[in-house]
């Protein structure tokens, strides 16, 4: 299975935010964790858990790398580590687990791990919610996912959700938001000139819920009245990026003149829900091309921006 020996390295505890490896070294692990990202990515900390969590050494050094335990994970034939959805995940492979979990381990713990809940039928998604509704001690389920939206809302309120920050395109090659942005911020185009300060008072507004979607379509149709409304959009996107990256915990990058604003705003949203308002952002300003009355078009941004904000 080519997707686990790409995982098969020693680094799945860098993919992991150091409050779960905390929890983890303190044997305090949560018993169910749904973990969002990329694929490869999710596996390697999906891969790295399940070894600490089954290895003999103190929780303090485990993975130790050297115990029998650890020497049947990487064998790939550990008796109480069961997996399944390398290839999705039906009703059939949450009956096998039940039947799994009902036997005796061979040690003290069991841990499991079923990849691809986002893509699991609601079939198996329902059977799943029993097994995660009645934990049996010592058994740690880790799920994965490529989105959490598309993750069923009871099985999210199972689990502990754990992003893995580095899935979200942070920074945007696309060559032109980059001379847009280096327009801005080298302030040689006298039309950006407190473009930004309007933008982040934008955002603030958006975000606190002080105004409606159509108030707020109306008032940026204003705000960026002087400069090509695609560019407006590509600045709204990039920032909105950078908040993101705030988010994540990186430093600010393009609007580092504009720091202090995106770390105090930042905390507003997650991440996943930065990676999907840019989405949003990007889908008007595509729609610009198609003749769609500019207003119109704002307002259906808007709407789907709130939508992101109040439904997650
Ligand atoms: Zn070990």
């Amino acid at each position: 299975m080519a997707e686990w020996d790409v995982a098969n390295r020693p680094d799945g505890a860098g993919e992991l935010p150091e409050a779960v490896v905390q929890r983890l070294r303190a044997g305090e692990l949560w018993h169910a964790l749904l973990l969002i990202g990329e694929r490869t990515q999710t596996v390697r900390a999906v891969r790295w858990l399940a070894q600490a969590l089954l290895c003999s050494a103190p929780a303090a050094e485990a993975p130790c790398g050297r115990c029998r335990s650890c020497a049947q994970f990487a064998a790939g034939s550990h008796p109480d580590f069961w997996t399944s959805g390398e290839e999705g995940l039906r009703a059939g492979d949450v009956e096998a687990l039940q039947s799994w979990l009902a036997t005796k381990g061979h040690g003290a713990r069991k841990v499991y791990a079923l990849l691809g809940v986002d893509e699991m039928t609601p079939v198996a998604a329902n059977r799943l919610l029993k097994t995660l509704e009645e934990p049996a001690p010592e058994t740690y389920a880790l799920l994965t996912a490529t989105s959490r939206q598309k993750v069923i809302s009871t099985l999210r309120s199972r689990s502990f959700t754990c992003l893995l920050s580095a899935a979200p395109p942070f920074t945007s090659t696309d060559p032109a938001s980059m001379s847009v942005v280096g327009r801005l911020s080298s302030a040689e185009d006298p039309s950006f000139a407190g473009f930004m300060e309007r933008v982040i008072e934008w955002t603030e507004t958006w975000l606190r819920g002080g105004a409606s979607p159509w108030e707020l379509a109306a008032s940026w149709q204003s705000l960026a009245k002087d400069i090509p409304a695609e560019d407006g959009l590509l600045l709204l996107a990039e920032w909105l990026r950078e908040l993101m990256r705030v988010r994540a915990g990186a430093q600010a990058d393009r609007f580092a003149a504009w720091q202090e604003a995106a770390r105090r705003i930042a905390p507003i949203l997650e991440v996943e829900q930065y990676a999907a308002c840019v989405q949003v952002v990007m889908d008007a300003r595509l729609r610009l091309q198609s003749h769609v009355a500019l207003l119109l078009n704002l307002e259906q941004m808007c709407v789907r921006l709130r939508e992101v904000t109040t439904s997650w």
